[in-house]
């Protein structure tokens, strides 16, 4: 059931078992490799004063009870920076039972939190971690690791993922062959067209019989795509309340919906396609919407910002079988907001020189977030500064996939009869196997050889 060559080693060589469900059983040569790694992991954050602690991972939150630990520890200036790390399984939805650790459903890890005085000490703290971990993951064998933008996992923030390049791996990435530029498709942006120039015409009502999708309202009217906006709706959980919300995107009909960045652009934790209900509840036409005469106030109206500056555009009416001629954001309908919330494809020009990009896919190892001071507000953590006055100190955090990163040397240290790991993560440096039990000359050898290697 091994569907890639490191697992199927890995398994040969008693590394790993699975049990059920893509949980897998460390075994004694897999646990000696993760304990190296954790060692190595841990000299480096003895060099920065990080304090490791044990905080229960049933909790909602890891980081949540990290920084409870930090309300406590921290008083005044004199405590910062203040660095907090434990070792810890997290739970991945998406298991891969075939693919070993590179997506079992449960996989250990490091996190480590640091709380800095303020933004630049905490991007200086960024950028040293950002260093550290591709230095520390080089010197353990990790090739082909890219630096990546991406999104913070949940709310606002700026984060950078270290991404193996692996053929179907779960990271889509967005990279420029050109300047080296990338990103994963979640915060990919590209340089989108000019929209042309032309001045607002009245708005038109027109009969559009069987038009329910971008393509064939194309058609019938005889435009390209480009000259229609694409509505796509979501049902999202804001950020900072319970009660679900309809969210309603509108990007130009020749481009896609990225999902991630409306989440973020609208406030919301977590999106779902909305149901036909949901968006019947507010008064929008599935197939024929648009945020024209819908109940604005229950719904979030995020339009991308390619289409608040097309003129023109060709958009639906909220009854079958109609849409408006000549919509323009601002004179027929108002935003809640404006971002860039188109998906980023195979081709898109370049955001920073404008070559093509291209897709690639790889796997996630670790990554350093700079989350800002909101989440150390919420949990009540704050220090005295030397003038004797209250400030939320800054966070910064990294998340290390240890066993995934275990994963991905099996993946890249192994020739056609098994593995080859590199020096600093083997289990053993030497494994030594006395063959003739019974020949006494050889056991003597064989004592003699042991004692010199523990030796030396
Ligand atoms: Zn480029």
């Amino acid at each position: 059931d091994a569907e890639t060559p490191g697992y199927t080693f890995l398994r040969r060589a008693g590394y790993v078992r699975p049990l059920a469900n893509g949980v897998l059983a460390e075994c004694p040569p897999g646990r000696r490799m993760r304990l190296r790694l954790e060692a190595a992991l841990r000299e480096m954050l003895a060099t920065w004063e990080a304090a490791e602690v044990a905080v229960s991972s049933f909790a909602p939150s890891v980081t949540e009870e990290l920084l409870a630990l930090a309300r406590h520890a921290l008083h005044s200036y004199r405590d910062i920076p203040r660095l907090f790390f434990h070792f810890a399984a997290r739970r991945y939805a998406d298991a891969r039972p075939g693919w070993g650790w590179l997506r079992a459903r449960e996989r250990v890890g490091l996190e480590l939190l640091a709380l800095e005085a303020d933004e630049p000490d905490a991007r200086a703290r960024a950028e040293t971690w950002r260093a550290a971990w591709l230095a520390w993951s080089a010197q353990m064998g990790v090739s082909a690791l890219l630096t990546v933008r991406t999104a913070v996992a949940a709310g606002d923030g700026e984060a950078d993922a270290f991404v193996a390049l692996f053929p179907d791996g779960d990271e889509t990435l967005l990279m420029c062959p050109a300047c080296g530029d990338v990103a994963t498709r979640q915060v990919a942006t590209f340089r989108k067209p000019e929209p042309p120039a032309e001045s607002a015409q009245p708005l038109q009502k027109v009969a559009t019989p069987g038009t329910n999708t971008i393509a064939s309202l194309a058609a019938f009217l005889n435009v390209p795509p480009s000259r229609t906006a694409k509505v796509v709706f979501f049902t999202g959980q804001p950020t900072h309340a319970d009660e679900e919300k309809l969210v309603m995107a509108l990007v130009r009909g020749d481009m896609d919906v990225e999902p991630q960045k409306v989440a973020r652009a609208a406030g919301m934790k977590a999106l779902r396609a909305a149901t036909e209900d949901e968006i019947r509840a507010v008064g929008a036409e599935p197939g024929f919407a648009s945020p024209i005469g819908i109940q604005r106030e229950q719904a979030v109206v995020v339009v991308d910002d390619l289409v608040a500056q097309s003129p023109n555009l060709v958009s639906g009416a909220n009854e079958p079988d109609a849409h408006f001629l000549n919509v323009n954001v601002g004179r027929d309908y108002t935003p809640d907001v404006i971002a860039d919330i188109a998906a980023a494809g195979e081709g898109a020009p370049c955001a920073v020189c404008g070559a093509p990009l291209r897709l690639a896919h790889g796997l996630e190892i670790g990554r350093v977030e700079l989350l800002g001071a909101s989440l150390p507000e919420r949990a009540g953590v704050a220090f005295l500064t030397k003038e004797g006055t209250p400030r939320t100190p800054f966070l910064v955090r990294t998340w290390l996939d240890i066993h995934r990163m275990m994963g991905v040397l099996a993946e890249q240290h192994h020739d056609a009869h098994g593995l080859c790991l590199p020096p600093a993560v083997a289990p053993y440096d030497v494994y030594l196997v006395r063959l003739g039990h019974n020949d006494p000359d050889v056991e003597a050898v064989a004592e003699q050889v042991a004692a010199t290697l523990v030796q030396s």
